[in-house]
């Protein structure tokens, strides 16, 4: 059965630990995630891509930065960055899906995603961005490890996909589409209905979860570094966890399983996709889709399982 899918590519689908980031390292790793996608895309299901950009997003800030000390030029603000990501990313995912031969068109769209002006997050910022500095600045938080003080922004929840629909019409005419890049560009809706920028990081797992949920997908993969999320991780009891139900999701995550920054946010947005009707989340690596953690509610029909 033709299913739609999200697929959120992680951090290590671009880059490894270790690595500095040069194009030929970044085209390297997404050329090995895509083709790892191959067998999937084969199926005939519709596929819309989302990814991350930490990396990327950091070096541009740190490009802003130096580009006005050392040239004097002005530096750009962060949603410019974000944006400069989701086309570069995007464009690499686009030529190694289609130099992977398949019969499909490929798209990057550019991606404002709406959060909510009073989103008790812009109310105490935690997400650190940008170049560490010697001396405090308004709206900067020390680094605890001791590089210096950086400039901390809020991670408001996303509210809405701007261009969902057409990411939805796009999608069902098999057009694989790469958008919420970063997990989006944060924009705000003024009172006048404008639209407006506003300075803070989307947890792109969240984004690709509420994605799939406005285009009423069957299933989102969270694609990161690890086959599967555990409990008691890292510890002599740990145990992997395969198929779970969202009320052992829910519990494992109130107990305090998953790390707050890493595995956490991904299970949120997994039981925040998982909790509609015949919908089902997976954690796993680009290499083991088969496989993974998969969260589900009990009605999830096992008929249209992919393996
Ligand atoms: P990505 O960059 O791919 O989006 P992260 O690095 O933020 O992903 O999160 C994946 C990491 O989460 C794994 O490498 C692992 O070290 C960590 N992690 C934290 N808690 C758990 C857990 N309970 N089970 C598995 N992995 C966990
Ligand atoms: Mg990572």
């Amino acid at each position: 059965m033709r299913k739609t899918l999200v697929i959120a590519f992680g951090g290590n689908a671009l880059l490894q630990a270790g690595e500095k980031g040069t194009a030929a390292e970044q085209w390297a790793n997404v050329s090995r995630t895509c083709k790892a996608l191959v067998p999937l895309i084969k199926q005939g299901h519709n596929i819309v891509i989302g990814h991350g950009n930490g990396p990327q997003v950091g070096n541009e800030l740190l490009r802003q930065s130096a580009g006005k000390s050392q040239y004097g030029l002005e530096e750009m603000p962060m949603d410019f960055c974000v944006a400069e990501t989701q086309g570069s990313i995007g464009y690499m995912i686009e030529l190694a899906l289609l130099n992977e031969g398949i019969d499909r068109q490929v798209v990057t769209l550019l991606s404002p995603v709406v959060v909510d002006e009073d989103d008790k997050a812009f109310q105490n910022p935690t997400k650190p961005v940008g170049p560490y500095y010697k001396e405090k600045q308004e709206g900067f938080k020390e680094d605890p490890k001791g590089n210096g003080w950086r400039k901390v922004v809020a991670s408001p929840a996303p509210k809405q996909i701007l261009h969902s629909e057409l990411i939805k019409q796009l999608s069902s005419t098999g057009t694989i589409v790469i958008t919420v890049g970063g997990g989006g560009i944060p924009v705000v809706v003024q009172s006048d209905g404008k639209y407006k920028s506003v300075e803070a990081v989307i947890d792109k797992d969240l984004a690709s979860a509420l994605l799939a949920q406005e285009i009423g997908a069957d299933e989102l993969y969270i694609l990161t570094d690890v086959p599967n999320a555990c409990i008691n991780f890292r510890q002599e009891n740990e145990q992997v966890l395969n198929g779970i139900t969202l009320e052992q999701a829910k519990k494992y995550l109130d107990e305090g399983h998953f790390k707050e920054g890493s595995m956490a946010p991904k299970i949120r947005a997994a039981i925040k996709f998982a909790s509609g009707v015949n919908r089902r989340s997976i954690i796993t690596t680009a290499a083991n889709l088969d496989g993974g953690t998969r969260i589900a509610n009990n009605e999830y029909s096992t008929d249209t399982d992919v393996s």
